[in-house]
């Protein structure tokens, strides 16, 4: 006899998954449970719940990738695979130079680590970096790359050469939860985190591809990082601190954090966070000056609005007339682009005394977008109110539109997949392996 999940008993043995530990009594407790734990939890404080997605998967040929992992990261994972602590921790900083200041991807060039010990290293690590699916060049220079993780995760990157800079575009997600109106990554459901690793691993393979290494501080074509990419960095405060403190380490990537910009669509609690953990400059996707157009274009605003956000800026550590925070505001015909929008922009930015500049991006169409782009006249008038106002208000010259790399256009076919899905394939892929 076993019993069901509604308290009856049926002859003969349990299906595979009951066991005999499974008692109708348990049954009634389990469901007065599920009916105690659908009232809502009480959170204490002024906490943020970010929504947990699904961990990467662990490589398949289980070795450890030490792109991500920080310099005691490194000589902890030589440690706990048996090398004596001394011999750990200088094989970690060779490693470090090595992978960092020469982009070595494989332990065989690294000529001060003796020959025997190479075998030994390439049996248990690996130096990543993330596959390329595809990598496009627009007509105006932009390149566009979409790459894929291991555990099959769809993510992109891009690259803007500028005359005097050369910006690239990194992801800190895959997909968003965050449905901002105007952007495509909005409209895809998040997949999951991206890893440190995967977050320096964008920083590395752009190394690659424009040929700079050895790493030099002078004359490099990538010159700054934005956060702006797919995913809201803030909601990956772990991983993106992680990566972006690594490429700021000055004894490897060595990019500055005055040439690091974060964007937020505004997740207030972890805005100081960042500020002082981090200790980039700050970017925040404003979009909007009243409530009621917030709250439509970037619908986070129901939950952190425009004056809370903005006194978090003017909170951030380290703004200033000399590291300005940036305000980014695409221009969306007949929404958020009148005369009054701009004068209640600087009268908003003056309030809070804020060391500000906006950025006015063209919006950039996506195929259903539900708004058109403000005309040229509509969006000049904009901008001269602005500085008007005292704010530097450049318009932002679209980049890369023909190839979708402009801002707010990327997106791809990653989808969210079911825990039953994923598992189904991992049988299938365990049976196929015979
Ligand atoms: S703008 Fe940024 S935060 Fe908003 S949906 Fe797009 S990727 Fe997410």
């Amino acid at each position: 006899m076993w019993p069901s999940r509604d308290g009856t008993t049926h002859p003969g043995t349990a299906p595979r998954g009951i066991t005999p530990l499974e008692k109708p009594g348990i049954f009634a407790y389990m469901r007065r449970m599920q009916t105690v734990s659908a009232a809502p939890m009480p959170i204490p404080g002024h906490i943020d719940p970010v929504p947990v997605p699904r961990a990467p998967a662990a490589r398949e040929d289980g070795r450890t990738d030490l792109i991500g992992l920080s310099r005691d990261g490194i000589r902890e994972a030589l440690a706990a695979a048996g090398l004596e602590p001394k011999q750990a921790k200088l094989r970690a900083k060779q490693l470090w130079h090595w992978i960092y200041n020469r982009g070595a991807t494989d332990f065989s060039a690294m000529t001060d680590i003796a020959k025997a010990q190479h075998p030994w290293l390439a049996e248990r690590f690996v130096i990543g970096r993330p596959d390329v699916v595809e990598a496009q060049v627009s007509n105006d220079g932009t390149r566009k790359w979409l790459l894929r993780s291991p555990d099959g995760q769809d993510y992109e990157m891009v690259f803007i050469p500028d005359a005097d800079r050369g910006t690239l575009c990194v992801s800190s997600q895959v997909g968003c939860t965050l449905n901002c109106r105007f952007c495509h990554t909005g409209t895809m459901r998040l997949v999951r985190n991206l890893t440190a690793g995967e977050i320096v691993g964008q920083v590395m393979l752009a190394r690659d591809s424009l040929g700079e290494w050895p790493s030099q501080p002078e004359g490099r074509l990538l010159t700054n990082i934005v956060m702006m990419g797919m995913g809201e960095p803030l909601y990956n405060f772990d991983e993106v601190k992680a990566g972006l403190q690594i490429v700021m380490d000055g004894d490897g990537l060595a990019l500055s954090k005055r040439r690091i910009t974060l964007s937020t669509s505004g997740v207030v609690p972890i805005m100081a966070r960042a500020g002082e953990e981090i200790g980039v400059n700050l970017a925040v996707s404003l979009h909007a000056v009243t409530k009621e157009v917030r709250d439509e274009i970037v619908p986070l605003n129901k939950k952190y609005g425009i004056e809370e956000l903005l006194q978090a800026c003017a909170d951030y550590p380290g703004a200033n007339n000399a590291r300005r925070i940036t305000f980014e505001y695409v221009m969306l015909k007949d929404k958020n682009d009148s005369d009054a929008d701009a004068h209640e922009l600087v009268r908003l930015l003056r309030k809070y005394k804020l060391p500000a500049k906006v950025n006015l991006i063209p919006f950039n169409p996506w195929p259903g977008a539900p708004y058109e782009c403000s005309t040229p006249e509509r969006i000049r008038s904009f901008s001269n109110i602005v500085f008007e106002g005292g704010i530097s208000a450049p318009v932002r010259t679209p980049r890369g539109r023909d190839i979708d790399a402009a801002c707010g256009q990327l997106k791809t076919a990653s989808e969210k997949k079911s825990r039953a899905q994923l598992d189904r394939e991992a049988e299938e892929k365990f049976a196929a392996l015979g």
